[in-house]
């Protein structure tokens, strides 16, 4: 199991980064990341700067997906 499939999300009123599956990226809204938090806009990979390089990314997601 790779750890690439995983798509940023962005919760709206926190600004933490989340982890999508790229699946349910792909596919319309809403969006739940793996700690089932819904978040609104989906932008870029959970492994780039929008998801665990960003500023606050989720630890949660972060320890569902490492990378
Ligand atoms: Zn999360």
């Amino acid at each position: 199991m790779t750890s690439s499939g995983h798509a940023a999300g962005r919760d709206q009123e926190t600004d933490r980064a989340h982890a999508v599956p790229r699946e349910d990226a792909d596919g319309p809204p809403p969006w739940v990341a793996l700690c089932g938090t819904p978040v609104a806009v989906v932008q870029g990979s959970w492994a780039g700067r929008r998801g665990l390089g960003s500023g606050d990314p989720c630890p949660d997601c972060r320890r569902l997906a490492p990378g």
